[in-house]
């Protein structure tokens, strides 16, 4: 059977080259057929799952995991159910039950529900499906490697949001497959969602008391022990942007691609659009348009609102 995600776009933007003075390609994620990476990783190990003879998934995810999870149960015809926390939107909630998935709220943050999957899991004999923490998840997310060496064009850099680090992860293992590891890797994170950064400055995982970044997707208050691995022995550079910063940028690619993507994607996007440090002497750069469902237009105005631009930004 075929894999459950597509082969994305990968292209130059010309809007986004000029702007940044560098060339910038752009590989489309938000293309996904449920709207973000997510499906690579954890399409394949649904389906591993499935094979072995699961017929029930369990996912802890309110966001693009869950989303993928309930997505991926439908192609496969499997029960799926979705542990979410009390703090979901509803529009992503009513997704993932288009879906056909059984939502289960438990929890005021993803840890509570994450624990309560687990548990569940294990009581209903349903295969649990972490939303980044798994080597399977991992080697999924490493075929976006595979298509950008189909493609042809060696980025200078590549730049990635970071949330629990599974994106990351799965990028390292196909660099090194492709022995494309020497790239750059610059990993953007909010300032409020942090946790890589923080862990990376401190030298030791660091488990944030709480997350405060409307770029929800990247909000592990941990990230996981092979991400934090990477970081420290290879070229990564965490990079912190505010909220604003990220906002500002699914604004603006709105109207350069007229495609929207949640602030955890605007998030790497802003990195190119205001040019940080880590890419100033980078000829070409890649960005991973890892794009979520978690955005409509209203959100977008409505966060651009509560989130003024500040001289301080
Ligand atoms: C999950 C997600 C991330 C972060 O990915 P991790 O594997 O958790 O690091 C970033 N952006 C979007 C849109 C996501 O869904």
């Amino acid at each position: 059977m075929k894999p459950l995600h597509i082969e994305t776009p990968l292209f130059e933007s010309r809007a986004l080259t000029i702007g940044a003075g560098r060339t910038v390609w752009l590989k489309l994620e938000a293309m996904q057929p449920p709207g973000s990476f997510k499906i690579r990783g954890i399409g394949l190990m649904c389906k591993e799952c499935v094979d072995r003879g699961a017929s029930h998934l369990v996912s802890s995810s309110g966001g693009n995991a869950g989303f993928a999870v309930a997505y991926a149960g439908r192609q496969l015809g499997v029960d799926v159910t979705v542990v979410v926390p009390k703090t979901t939107a509803t529009d992503v909630s009513y997704r993932i039950e288009q879906e056909g998935a059984k939502l289960v709220v438990h929890g005021c943050v993803w840890d509570e529900s994450d624990a309560f999957a687990l548990q569940l899991s294990e009581k209903v004999n349903a295969a649990y499906i972490s939303p980044f923490d798994h080597p399977t998840i991992w080697r999924g997310h490493s075929t976006i490697v595979d298509e950008l060496v189909e493609g042809g064009k060696k980025p200078d850099v590549i730049i990635l949001s970071v949330g629990g680090g599974g994106l990351l992860c799965g990028i390292m293992e196909g660099l090194e497959r492709h022995r494309w590891e020497d790239i750059p890797i610059v990993a953007v994170e909010t300032k409020g969602a942090a946790s890589l950064d923080s862990s990376v400055s401190q030298g030791r995982l660091v488990k944030l008391d709480r997350i405060s970044s409307v770029a929800t997707s990247l909000g592990a208050r941990r990230v996981g022990t092979k991400v934090f691995e990477y970081a420290t022995t290879r070229p990564v550079s965490p990079v912190v942007v505010t909220d604003q910063a990220a906002i500002n940028a699914c604004l603006r690619f709105s109207k350069d691609h007229r495609i929207l993507v949640e602030p955890a994607c605007g998030a790497a996007l802003s990195v190119v659009y205001d040019p940080v440090y880590e890419i100033k002497t980078a000829q070409s750069v890649l960005v991973i348009v890892c794009g979520g469902i978690g955005v409509n237009i209203d959100k977008l105005m409505k966060w651009k609102r509560e989130n003024p631009t500040t001289e301080s930004t």
